[in-house]
């Protein structure tokens, strides 16, 4: 039993993500998400797939990338 940092709720099915050596404690993966995932740096949308990375901002996918001017990546898959 342990009780979701996102929303409160108490469920006897929590689970914890370890992230960057902090232990977070969620309900669901929604409130995971909510918490933990990072947003792209072009059209803002939660990044819950692989996403790609360049000097350290986030992206959703390679076109918003290129929309931020960051040319040559591509999409992993
Ligand atoms: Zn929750
Ligand atoms: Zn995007």
């Amino acid at each position: 039993m342990a009780v979701c940092e996102v929303c409160g709720n108490d469920y006897d099915k929590s689970f914890d993500v370890t992230l960057e050596g902090s232990t977070h404690t969620f309900d669901s993966f929604e409130c995971a998400i909510h918490a933990l995932a990072p947003t792209c740096s072009h059209c803002g949308c939660r990044v819950i797939g692989h996403g790609v990375e360049s000097d350290g901002r986030i992206f959703c996918c390679a076109h918003c990338a290129g929309q931020e001017g960051v040319a040559g990546l591509q999409d992993r898959a």
